[in-house]
């Protein structure tokens, strides 16, 4: 069932306030490009197709933001792929350049963003930290700083001592400081963007999920109470795309999970002091990612991710990671053990094999999809490489639409490649956090 916007507000805590969703598609209009999708690809898109010039019409299934997007943690970094080793291993020295300038395009896109249509969305540019929570960790973490220094990204390496000089928490104990980004509430910049595509006139319709994409010039779109028909579409749903029977296997979704505490006092916040106040994600197989919100909550999670046989939808929290998320947190946080959790709550991401997005074309149906949970700055410039894509420009999009995309294993296959390899990683972070719980907290 479709959500309203009050609806919204309930699957997220990051707005208080609901607002008025748009009316339905009623009725057979044109447009020059439908956009099925309102998450960051698809508003980015109605905003860089409207500066030049296209008539836009973007559906959306519940509200706008009511994916991902008006859910996630707010890290704007420069991650790409699984990290930057890895990237260099599989992509050689002269793509990873590409693929290091299109990431970094992509944080001064929302940079830019958030200036020029002036978007209130608590951006603090403070950037990110890749962090250790145990010593075990630390070689990971000079690797990527090594392999950062030879793209010549501006990061610094942090000690023990230089991090607590930087104001982060003593649950980490070794980091690599990237200072492009930071950290901002999604939900408010995926508004912010609603409003900045509707002010370029683009028209949105919301409570409108596409059932069926009939190619052809034009192509129509139809939802329940309407169609368009149009030269163009733009596929902007994320992991939601296999649901409109196209582009399955481009990726795998996965479930992922956050919780957020009550907001700490003063007192509390002396006790942590992240007086840096920098976002943080740790060198875990499977990432755990740290952030004080603007009223000085922190928000916490990925560590477990699930995945649904056949790829389907799930409920958006399983108590079972709940609880783990929390102990987790507990043990990263003893100093805080009497800060109350405020919610849990959840979304789904789009993982491609090689952990990159995947953009591109099909005659005249358009997609940028599959961000590995890194979608805030990549699917932001989602726009930028569709409207590329639709003038026939190289763009930043290039670096990433020269690799073969490989498509993931049909089922039982695919889950069962899934179940195996969440058990060699769980293994491998259990081992850290058993150390991790072990030592001493003298640092
Ligand atoms: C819990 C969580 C934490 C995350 N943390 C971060 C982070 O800190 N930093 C970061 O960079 N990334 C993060 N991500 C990833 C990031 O949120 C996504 O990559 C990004 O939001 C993707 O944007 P999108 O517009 O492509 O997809 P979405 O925001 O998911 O939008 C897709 C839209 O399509 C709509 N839709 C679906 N089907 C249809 C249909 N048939 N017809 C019409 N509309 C349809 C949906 O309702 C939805 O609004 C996180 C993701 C999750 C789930």
């Amino acid at each position: 069932m479709a959500a309203t916007g009050a609806e919204l507000s309930l699957v997220t805590p990051w707005v208080t306030e609901a607002v008025e969703s748009n009316p339905p598609l009623r009725g057979e209009i044109s447009a020059d490009v439908a956009i099925i999708g309102a998450g960051y690809t698809g508003l980015s898109a109605a905003v860089a197709l409207r500066r030049e010039g296209f008539e836009v019409a973007v559906l959306e299934a519940n509200t706008a933001g009511f994916g991902a997007s008006g859910r996630n943690a707010g890290h704007l970094s420069p991650t790409i792929g699984k990290d930057l080793p890895t990237l260099i291993r599989l992509f050689g020295d002269e793509r990873v350049r590409g693929l290091i300038a299109f990431t970094e395009a992509a944080i001064s896109h929302v940079e830019n963003l958030i200036e020029t249509h002036e978007i209130a969305c608590d951006y603090e540019p403070v950037g990110n930290v890749i962090a250790a929570v145990h010593p075990r960790q630390h070689a990971r973490i000079d690797k990527a700083a090594e392999a950062a220094a030879k793209y010549g990204l501006p990061g610094e390496l942090l000690d023990a001592d230089a991090m607590r000089a930087k104001g982060l928490p003593r649950a980490f104990t070794r980091g690599y400081l990237e200072p492009h980004g930071g950290i901002l509430n999604p939900c408010l910049y995926a508004r912010g963007l609603r409003e900045a595509a509707i002010a370029a006139g683009a028209r949105i319709y919301e409570n409108s999920p596409v059932m069926r994409i009939e190619e052809g010039e034009p192509a129509v779109v139809s939802t329940p109470s309407g169609t368009v028909r149009c030269p163009h579409v733009v596929i902007a749903t994320n992991a939601y795309t296999a649901s409109l029977g196209r582009l399955g296997s481009a990726g795998m979704r996965l479930q992922v999970q956050l919780l957020q505490t009550e907001p700490l006092s003063d007192e509390q916040l002396a006790r942590v002091d992240w007086h840096g106040r920098q976002g943080v994600y740790t060198a875990h197989e499977t990432l755990e990612n740290y952030r004080l919100t603007a009223d000085n909550r922190i928000v916490f999670g990925s560590k477990k991710v699930r995945y649904i046989f056949g790829g389907g939808n799930g409920p958006d929290t399983d108590p079972v990671i709940s609880e783990f998320l929390e102990s987790t947190f507990r043990a990263r946080f003893p100093e805080i053990s009497d800060v109350g959790i405020a919610r849990h709550w959840g979304g789904p991401i789009f993982l491609g094999l090689d952990f990159l997005p995947v953009v591109g074309r099909n005659r005249n149906i358009l997609h940028s999809i599959a961000y590995a949970g890194h979608g805030l700055a990549h699917a932001s410039l989602a726009g930028e490489m569709i409207a590329d894509l639709l003038l026939g420009r190289s763009g930043h999009g290039a670096a990433l639409r020269e690799r073969r995309v490989l498509p993931t294993p049909p089922e039982p296959f695919r889950w069962l490649a899934f179940r195996g390899l969440d058990a060699v990683l769980s293994f491998i972070d259990r081992r850290v956090d058993r150390a991790a719980a072990s030592m001493p907290r003298d640092h």
